[in-house]
């Protein structure tokens, strides 16, 4: 349904080319979620943002986007324009700077849906709007208030609504819960479940929250500086991480355990996107770099179900294994 082939992203600035995405390739299937998890800054956003082709204007885009048959990168505006909202929508992280204050939220519906179906009266596009409502766990007859009088989380929720009210096959959802406490921030994962099974929706979640990704997601990438540099099921990331990064990405995960004060963190910070190191972009901070890793960059090698990109499984390649990632089914 969603296939991303030699993704690149790069930025233009006064310092040089950002590689803020280089080289990502991965599938999201049917009805499947990919959540997408990495350290701030890399380059997580700026693929959700290239997928919806909603990329500032010194951003560079190569590679293929392929989305239900039809590279949309090679889609001029207008095109994206009748895509976005019907076929692929982005749900975004902060619902108080991302809908607009004066405006009620029926008229929020009435824009989205006429804006694809200029036919469809007013008062059908709020009926729509209503449904969907309902459907977040918000009474409709809150249509006529306007989004500053709701609490964060309703807030979130009338975003979802929105975001689904032309039932989208696609949705990519950056953050959703970030802004949220603990017991909203669950309520909201648990709709997401509920309304990804009742809308059958594909979705790519891109988020920095592990305990997010466990609850939502079937399949998981790995992102470090630019790279996808592993790709697997949820349970092979979980129970058997292959890639240094994402093991100690698992690592540096708090437990609750008031006598656990061994509090772990990766050394070192991510590259500078402008001017990344030769060879692995994890290597400075890697306790497993060898020679190569410092020279050469990895290519990705499959190994028991995942795509790793690290030298450390160039000899214990899986050649019969199911690719789980870009570049077969
Ligand atoms: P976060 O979780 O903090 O949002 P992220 O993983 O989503 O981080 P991006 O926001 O995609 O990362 O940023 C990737 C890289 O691209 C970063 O180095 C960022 O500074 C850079 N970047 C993002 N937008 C621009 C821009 N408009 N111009 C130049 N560089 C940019
Ligand atoms: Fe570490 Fe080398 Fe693997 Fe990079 S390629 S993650 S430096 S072992």
């Amino acid at each position: 349904m969603l296939e991303v082939k030699n993704l690149k992203v790069y930025y233009k600035s006064e310092e040089g080319i950002i590689k803020a995405v280089d080289d990502v390739s991965f599938k999201v299937k049917d009805g499947e979620t990919l959540g997408l998890v990495g350290e701030s800054g890399c380059g997580k956003s700026t693929l959700g943002q290239a997928i919806m082709k909603i990329l500032p204007l010194n951003a560079r885009l190569y590679g293929e986007i392929i989305l239900n048959g039809q590279n949309i990168i090679k889609m001029n505006e207008k095109q994206m324009r009748e895509i976005r909202g019907r076929d692929i929508t982005m749900i975004f992280q902060d619902p108080m700077t991302s809908l607009n204050p004066i405006m009620k939220v029926k008229d929020l519906f009435v824009e989205i849906v006429r804006a694809h179906f200029p036919d469809i009266s007013k008062e059908k596009a709020i009926e729509m709007g209503g449904g969907v409502l309902k459907d977040v766990g918000i009474d409709p007859s809150r249509m006529n208030q306007y989004t500053f009088q709701f609490s964060g989380g309703m807030r979130q929720r009338v975003m979802i609504a929105l975001g689904l009210v032309l039932k989208p096959s696609f949705v990519i959802s950056d953050e959703p819960t970030t802004s949220l406490d603990v017991i909203v921030q669950a309520q909201i994962i648990e709709l997401m479940n509920k309304l990804r099974d009742e809308y059958q929706m594909s979705m790519l979640l891109i988020t920095h929250d592990l305990g997010v990704v466990a609850q939502l997601a079937d399949k998981i990438g790995v992102m470090y500086a630019g790279h996808l540099v592993e790709i697997s099921s949820k349970e092979n990331i979980y129970y058997n991480p292959k890639h240094p990064y994402t093991k100690a990405l698992l690592d540096s995960i708090p437990n609750t355990d008031i006598n656990d004060k061994d509090l772990k963190y990766i050394p070192g910070s991510p590259p500078d996107l402008g001017k990344p190191p030769k060879g692995c972009r994890f290597a400075p901070r890697c306790e497993y770099a060898m020679d190569i890793c410092h020279e050469q960059e990895p290519p990705s090698f499959l190994i028991e179900g995942s795509e790793v990109k690290c030298w450390l499984y160039e000899n214990s390649q899986d050649l019969n294994n199911v690719n789980v990632g870009g570049t077969n089914d």
